[in-house]
């Protein structure tokens, strides 16, 4: 799953971690400046990249990069404040 989960991204895990059952957010970011964009697959990444660079011939490294959050629930025995 590599779409944006803004209302869950950060799902509580109960039990071992389990990286691949959970939500990602996937983007493709240049290295020489801010810009990116979601995507869901690695031909949208190359599009996207091959276009970047089209409009800026001087950037020419990108990275894909996949997020995935989770949170740990409280724990019951809370003893500090
Ligand atoms: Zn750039």
């Amino acid at each position: 799953m590599t779409s944006p989960v803004k209302s869950y991204a950060y799902p509580e895990v109960h039990g071992p971690l389990n990286l691949s059952a959970l939500p990602a957010r996937r983007w493709v970011e240049c290295a020489s400046c801010i810009e990116m964009e979601h995507v869901e697959s690695d031909e949208q990444a190359d599009k996207w990249a091959t276009e970047h660079h089209r409009v800026s011939p001087r950037h020419d490294r990108f990275r894909v990069v996949v997020q995935t959050g989770w949170r740990i629930p409280p724990a019951d025995d809370v003893t500090t404040p």
